[in-house]
């Protein structure tokens, strides 16, 4: 049996907003209760439009934001119930990769400097020409140069900040990576390398990824899983061909119709749902299935029941009530 690295039960995380000056404090429930798991050595794609709660997913599993409720378990670990000085051992074994690297890299310091300040924070490599050896090591192994170890951030293109974001990440050793949007900055065919590079390292250093992106099109390629997620809540998960040939959820299949088909004749051919209305406020999730307001397909009991997130296939997960499991 494949073993879990990272284990996600019923996660909640919910943010009080406003009661300044007498008023009422409202609740923003960025995440309502989400559940998934990652194997060693797995890509676990994490797709939704902006604010359904995927970077907080993230930020809960990095331990930046406290969750409100439920269970992390990293590597045997339950983070919820470590103390700071635990919590901090293990928070080495996961980094992340922003979207921007360039708000994350401190302009008055050059590339060398940003990547052996952590390795003697964290007294991984003691002595400075073991650290200058092993920044050397970490940009070569992201495709920059060893020259690059003395420029500083904004001499670096966009691509090249990526590439330094990601070795920096690297210089800490991890097993799991949280992939923050960490393309949706870049030009389409700097995306590509990125998205190999991330795939190359996987392969060479066992990585687990976490990749956050609010795209279809940009998971597909690197992903060995699928989760999509709307107002909180996950809708639908399964493993890649599954998902994206087999959807279920009537929210991935309109995902999905947005997605552009290079092949022109099959572009043409085939059917577009436009959902009405926009996202919901997580201030006032609707009641009953969030999806009910925008959903083509929803009745009556869409709005006065959720939807579990029911095993419909093995290994292929569905929250709406129209997917029954196969007997
Ligand atoms: Fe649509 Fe109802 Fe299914 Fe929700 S439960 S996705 S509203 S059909």
């Amino acid at each position: 049996m494949t073993q879990a690295l990272l284990e996600v039960s019923n996660l909640v995380k919910h943010f009080a907003v406003g009661g300044w000056r007498g008023g009422k404090a409202a609740t923003v429930r960025a995440v309502d209760g989400v559940s998934f798991q990652i194997t060693r050595g797995e890509t676990l794609g994490l797709v939704g439009e902006s604010g359904c709660g995927k970077t907080t997913v993230g930020r809960c599993i990095l331990q930046l934001e406290r969750p409100t409720g439920g269970r992390i378990v990293f590597d045997g670990a339950d983070l919820t119930g470590l103390a700071q000085h635990d919590l901090r051992a293990v928070r080495r074994k996961m980094q992340v990769i922003f979207q921007d690297p360039y708000s994350s890299l401190n302009p008055r310091m050059t590339i060398g400097e940003i990547l052996s300040e952590p390795l003697k924070v964290h007294r991984l490599v003691p002595g400075r020409a073991e650290r200058e050896a092993r920044v050397r090591e970490l940009l070569l192994q992201v495709g920059l140069l060893a020259q690059h170890a003395r420029r500083y951030p904004h001499q670096l293109s966009g691509g090249q900040r990526q590439r330094v974001g990601i070795a920096r990440a690297l210089a800490m050793e991890p097993s799991l990576i949280v992939c923050d949007e960490p393309v949706s900055a870049l030009d389409v065919s700097i995306q590509a390398q990125i998205i190999n590079l991330l795939e190359d390292l996987q392969a060479r250093l066992g990585l687990t990824y976490l990749f956050i992106a609010h795209d279809l099109s940009v998971v597909r390629h690197i992903s060995d899983r699928v989760a999509v997620m709307y107002l909180g809540r996950i809708m639908e998960l399964a493993d890649r061909r599954a998902l994206y040939e087999e959807p279920l959820h009537p929210y991935t299949r309109a995902l999905l119709s947005a997605v552009p088909i290079p092949d022109p004749s099959l572009e043409a051919g085939r059917e577009r749902v436009v959902l009405r209305g926009e996202v919901p406020s997580p201030l006032n999730p609707p009641a009953g299935c969030v999806f009910h307001p925008r959903c083509p397909l929803a009745e009556a009991r869409c709005a006065a029941s959720v939807p579990g997130l029911r095993e419909i296939k093995p290994g292929h997960w569905a929250a709406c009530h129209l997917v029954d499991p196969i007997a």
